[in-house]
């Protein structure tokens, strides 16, 4: 179903207002975990500055340690919802358990399934099911061929609206996060006809490589980036040192504009 051999012609996934497709390169932007009402709102208005037509942010963490913060939940999903009804952007949470899939379906614009539950197929039927456009993170360490096909579980429900997000994958190399997989892109469109979204943030994990990995994934063809901000990363409660900071939000513009007008 998401095929290129079954629709040949590259989809375009709208959320509320906003495309996502080929023909543009969509900014999504906003603080990687929400935290508080203030840190929230400050991080989608920087968000809005970068020029950001859709709004991320975490409220459900799937941390690796049980230890480290877990997100506010649904009272995290509830800041973010008025957050993004003040400014007036859609946004995307992630949910992490299909337990939760209709609480979140009932507010969030887009469903995020994440990297560590990209072959979690009953959250990706649940997922589907809700009727909401899907961002589609690339496991961790999944092949290009499984990432598809957990969207083909998604699809297999009747909802083809989705998302692919490439977010770097483990390598042997730790100077990096992840590495960024920029030859994704170019290859899971040749193959689906799903948009494909790149997160420089969660791939690279220091503030200084969001934006030569940006400018990559925009000259490689991305259809969109996916980035984190924060008005105070040292304070931040989860990935902090990735975050841009508002020093970042004019050269996150230029960046996407500039790249993605001269490709
Ligand atoms: C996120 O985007 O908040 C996130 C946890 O990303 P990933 O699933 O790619 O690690």
């Amino acid at each position: 179903l998401v095929s290129v051999e079954t629709h040949p012609r590259p989809s375009t996934v709208w959320v509320g207002d906003t495309p996502i497709g080929r023909d543009t390169v969509t900014l999504i932007a906003g603080p990687c975990a929400v935290e508080t009402e203030d840190q929230t709102d400050a991080a989608c208005r920087m968000a809005k500055e970068a020029g950001a037509s859709i709004l991320r942010g975490g409220a459900y963490k799937p941390r690796t340690s049980p230890y480290a913060f877990q997100g506010l939940g649904e009272a995290g999903l509830d800041i973010l919802h008025g957050v993004s009804r003040d400014i007036g952007l859609p946004f995307v949470t992630e949910v992490v358990t299909p337990a939760d899939v209709e609480t979140v379906a009932a507010k969030a614009d887009m469903l995020q399934v994440g990297a560590r539950n990209m072959q979690n197929f009953q959250l990706l039927k649940e997922v589907g099911m809700a009727g909401k456009p899907v961002l589609l993170k690339r496991g961790l360490t999944a092949t290009i061929d499984e990432w598809i096909m957990a969207a083909e579980y998604i699809a297999h429900t009747g909802n083809l609206q989705v998302v692919l997000c490439e977010r770097g994958i483990r390598t042997y190399e730790p100077m990096t996060r992840n590495t960024l997989d920029v030859s994704a892109v170019p290859v899971a469109q040749s193959l689906t006809h799903l948009p494909v979204v790149v997160d420089p943030s969660h791939s690279g994990g220091k503030r200084d490589l969001v934006l030569p990995l940006t400018r990559a994934a925009i000259a490689a063809g991305a259809d969109g980036i996916i980035v984190d901000v924060h008005p105070r990363p040292e304070l931040a409660l989860c990935d902090g040192p990735q975050a841009l900071v508002r020093d970042d939000i004019l050269p996150l513009r230029e960046s996407v504009t500039r790249f993605a007008g001269a490709m």
